[in-house]
């Protein structure tokens, strides 16, 4: 009789957290989801251990930081991400990924694990958010970003990869969304769109990482 095959392979879908504090954390959830993994908001420290990679979603950098202080998840995530968690931070996310900021708060600080200087509020107060579509490195068709108080890229490390930049207007040529190894992050929001490319993208990267 043969024996119970040893050789079947379960393919399992990478575990994503979403740092669920504050900010666009269902839709998030919603696009990891559509885009093959299991997605779990993390709200304590205890919550992190379990999960493959991590999303800082779009909000509030400055108060995201304050209660990712207030719920002792700051340090937690710090060492993940020193230790090579994959991680997206989209908008916010991306401030919080960012070595450095310019325009934050008095006392304002980030996780860091990016090697870029990040402008918070880049695009100017009387342009609050817009929609444009940019090339995104990989993919066949411009992606249609959407922008609310974004910041943008202001310098970048040797070891960062430039995934995105705007394509026209006064701002054409700023960097909206970087790579450096297993960390990716974007200006742009692409959890409140109905394309998954971004989230299909991180998704595939955490699966190889
Ligand atoms: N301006 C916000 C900040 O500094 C980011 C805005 C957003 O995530 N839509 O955190």
């Amino acid at each position: 009789m043969a024996a119970a095959s040893s050789d079947s392979r379960s393919v399992t879908a990478p575990r994503i957290g979403v740092l669920a504090l504050q900010g666009d954390v269902r839709e998030h959830i919603r696009m990891l989801v559509a885009s093959g993994a299991t997605a779990v908001p993390v709200r304590r420290p205890s919550e992190l251990h379990g999960v493959d990679a991590m999303v800082l979603p779009g909000g509030e950098s400055t108060t995201m930081y304050k209660l990712a202080g207030i719920f002792d998840l700051l340090e937690p995530l710090r060492t993940r991400l020193a230790d090579g968690m994959p991680a997206l931070g989209t908008c916010a996310g991306m401030i919080m990924l960012a070595d450095r900021i310019e325009a934050g708060i008095a006392g304002q600080q980030t996780l860091g694990g990016l090697d870029v200087v990040v402008r918070r509020n880049a695009f100017g107060r009387q342009v609050d958010s817009f929609e444009s579509d940019i090339e995104f490195v990989g993919f066949d068709t411009p992606f249609r970003a959407l922008f609310i108080r974004a910041p943008w890229v202001e310098k970048t490390g040797v070891d960062v990869e430039v995934l995105a930049t705007v394509a026209a207007g006064p701002d054409a040529g700023r960097i909206v969304a970087v790579r450096q190894g297993n960390v990716v992050a974007t200006s742009f929001h692409p959890e409140i769109t109905d394309d998954d490319r971004v989230h299909r993208y991180f998704v595939e990267l955490v699966d190889s990482a």
